[in-house]
């Protein structure tokens, strides 16, 4: 077993890496450390835990570390949740102190050295942490994971970019409210509404995505606009996609592309790997948020409505994915396992 840290463990996608990674067959959470507000306590007394199953027995009773790099030396791999104004200096300490760090936060994605991994769609990315290692002058390592509406948009992006090629990409996004962390958006600001604002959510689906599914290092070569939404669901981001293919195809075209599409995870057979990364659903009203986040526990993205847009190369569909599984933690998980069946873990 390899011991695992998690740096922000008490916050929204903390408590998801803490139940993810209970039971987990490589990985077992040996230090849990958040602010100094939590500093000291055990964790079930720091965490409002947010979950519907316990906390796991393994971790409840642990004690809160400061976010040090003192706190994780026995530990094999750091995984952060940390907000991403904490997370950049922070991240880099680990990094310099040895440790492999995979990131959820924004701080650096787009670090020219630092894959940002969606290990199904670019795990061939994972190179950049030699170089990244050699200009830094550090052992440990960087690795961050997209932003979770980019983690759940590439998925089926990809497929589609080798197999018709992308001119242009328009996506209008309804995201959970599990997406802006604990305690998020007032209950006063969101009941019986739509925001249609997410700061910075935009700028980051639009840079993000032409980073993951370009090379590792050339932005792939079309353009992403995004509009994006809050709205009144707890988990899972809806994205209404509208894409300018390259080549005609036609709906059943799409769908047959999406459905047969595997990566590296499933031909490894990573513990997290979903069995199928993108579930095509055919009835006319699916994927919906509540029904279809959890598919492949949470790491699968689902395509529905695939339709044709005006003219022969467009076309659009609906995907949902779960925002702080497929779009967070376990996103990191799997890049994680990735990781070590390369040898950098
Ligand atoms: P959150 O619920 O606000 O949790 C933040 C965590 O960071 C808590 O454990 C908190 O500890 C700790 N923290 C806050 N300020 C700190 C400080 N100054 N020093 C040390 N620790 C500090 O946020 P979240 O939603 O889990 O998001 C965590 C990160 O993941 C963010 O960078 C976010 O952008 C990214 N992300 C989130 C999602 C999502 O769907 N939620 C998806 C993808 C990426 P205390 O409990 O002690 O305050």
């Amino acid at each position: 077993m390899k011991k695992a840290a998690i740096l922000g463990a008490t916050g929204m996608v903390g408590q998801i890496f803490v139940q993810l990674l209970s039971g987990h067959p490589w990985f077992e959470v040996t230090v849990v450390a958040a602010s100094e507000r939590s500093g000291g306590l055990r964790f079930s007394e720091a965490a409002k835990w947010k979950l519907p199953t316990p906390i796991p027995e393994s971790v409840a009773d642990l004690e809160v570390k400061k976010i040090d790099p003192e706190n994780v030396k026995d530990v094999d791999l750091v995984f952060s949740a940390l907000p991403a104004e904490v997370a950049g200096r922070t991240e880099e300490k680990f990094a310099q102190a040895g440790k492999v760090i995979l990131s959820n936060a924004s701080a650096h994605r787009m670090d020219s050295d630092v894959p940002l991994l969606n290990p199904e769609v670019n795990c061939q990315h994972v190179c950049l942490i030699n170089e990244q290692r050699r200009k830094r002058k550090w052992s440990g390592a960087i690795i961050a994971n997209p932003n979770c509406s980019t983690a759940i948009l590439t998925l089926p992006l990809k497929p589609i970019l080798d197999t018709f090629g992308i001119e242009k990409v328009v996506v209008s996004t309804m995201q959970a409210l599990s997406g802006a962390g604990y305690p998020g958006v007032a209950s006063l600001d969101i009941i019986d509404n739509v925001i249609p604002f997410i700061p910075s959510e935009e700028e980051k689906i639009q840079t993000e995505s032409l980073k993951i599914l370009g090379s590792p290092y050339e932005p792939a070569d079309f353009k992403v606009s995004a509009s994006c939404h809050r709205v009144s669901t707890l988990n899972g981001h809806m994205e209404a996609v509208f894409v300018e293919l390259k080549r005609e195809a036609t709906a059943e075209d799409i769908a047959c592309t999406l459905g047969r599409f595997v990566g590296e995870p499933q031909k490894l057979k990573l513990p997290s790997a979903p069995a199928h990364p993108i579930v095509v659903r055919n009835e006319e009203d699916r994927p919906q948020t509540r029904l279809d986040r959890m598919e492949g526990s949470g790491m699968s993205a689902v395509v529905g409505r695939i339709r044709p847009s005006h003219a022969s190369r467009d076309t659009k569909f609906i995907v949902v994915g779960h925002n702080t599984v497929r779009g967070a933690a376990g996103c990191a998980i799997l890049n994680a396992e990735y990781l070590c069946t390369k040898n950098y873990i």
